[in-house]
């Protein structure tokens, strides 16, 4: 075999491995031509070569980020150094799509990108070779354990018929709020609240009733709060509201509008209506309160009172 004929053979099958590699090649030279488009990216851009060959790729091909692109392409030819772009940065440079076994849809590819300096034969760099990887398996898979893990970590912080926090993660809350509003010496308000004569309730109309009436006073308390405001459900038919900046005035402004709300309000069942009302204690945290539990036992107090009082209504701690 002569020398050129070995080399024309090697030459052939150096443009076979590039045309069959599952990874979009590209060779631009310093004013952005096209002057290679292997069959990765002819297949995924409908672009064919003979359409983009010794044309600007930014006239061609569609929706890229032109200003960014140029920029790398500078980067990597001026520092003569291979620049790396990320899919968690960058998911989508080239707009292709791809099949998502995970999804069973077309998904835009996530692609990572790496741009290689390619230097003639008197060593200046004269062209940028960028390589584009399809790496939407993994990012799906990643994309999805962080969507489950987000959503598994919800779950733990919520209680699943109201959607509220449950008691562990809100008196975690009260945790921390007691510790710094102790600090900062900002108001901050503790009410708790529980519905009156609710067993009644169940045994008259049935535990599915019972529910809904649960899940309706937590949806009017929702309403009823700021976004600030930290609701939980801490027991049974049993509420507790964190209202941190708020002084004891203001949460017994809040409690009584709750309290009023509820009580107008009917839930519908087959049977008719059910009315129902609920009764309140408010405590400010004050410098006497020495753990964030007394806090808590010290609004509880004030709920007791209510009940003691006749129910439907809100009460103070300490008592005036
Ligand atoms: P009071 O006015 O003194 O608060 O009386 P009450 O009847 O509301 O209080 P009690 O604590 O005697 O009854 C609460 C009832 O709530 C008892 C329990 O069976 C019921 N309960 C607790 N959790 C749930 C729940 O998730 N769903 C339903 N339907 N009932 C619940
Ligand atoms: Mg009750
Ligand atoms: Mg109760």
């Amino acid at each position: 075999m002569s020398q050129i004929t070995f080399e024309m053979d090697e030459l052939h099958w150096a443009l076979q491995v590039m045309d069959t590699i599952d990874v979009g090649l590209v060779v631009l030279d310093l004013e952005h031509n096209v002057c290679l488009w292997n069959s990765f990216m002819q297949s995924y851009s409908g672009i064919n070569g003979d359409k983009i060959l010794h044309q600007n790729l930014f006239d061609v091909v569609p929706n890229l980020p032109e200003e960014w692109l140029k920029a790398q392409i500078a980067a990597c030819s001026e520092l003569k150094s291979r620049i790396f772009s990320n899919w968690e940065d960058r998911p989508h440079i080239f707009d292709f799509k791809n099949y998502s076994p995970l999804s069973h849809q077309r998904i835009n590819m996530y692609q990572n990108l790496v741009m290689t300096p390619l230097t003639s034969l008197n060593g200046r760099v004269s062209h940028v070779c960028v390589m584009v990887q399809d790496v939407s398996d993994v990012a799906s898979s990643k994309l999805q354990l962080r969507d489950s893990n987000e959503r598994l970590s919800t779950m733990s912080r919520t209680d699943g018929l109201t959607g509220l926090f449950n008691r562990a993660y809100w008196e975690s809350c009260l945790s921390k709020e007691y510790e710094s509003a102790k600090l900062l010496t900002q108001p901050s308000t503790l009410v708790i609240f529980d519905i009156d004569h609710f067993k009644k309730v169940n045994d008259t109309y049935g535990h599915g009733a019972g529910d809904e009436v649960i899940r309706q006073t937590a949806r009017l308390l929702k309403k009823t709060a700021r976004n600030s405001d930290l609701c939980g459900r801490y027991g049974g038919e049993e509420f507790t509201v964190l209202l941190p900046g708020t002084t004891a005035d203001q949460a017994h402004y809040f409690a009584e509008r709750l309290r009023k709300r509820v009580e107008e309000y009917g839930v519908d069942t087959s049977s008719g209506p059910i009315n129902f009302t609920i009764s309140l204690g408010v405590c400010e945290l004050s410098p006497c309160i020495a753990s964030h539990l007394e806090w808590l036992e010290s609004a509880d107090k004030a709920l007791y009172q209510s009940k003691q009082s006749g129910r439907n209504q809100t009460s103070l701690f300490p008592f005036e």
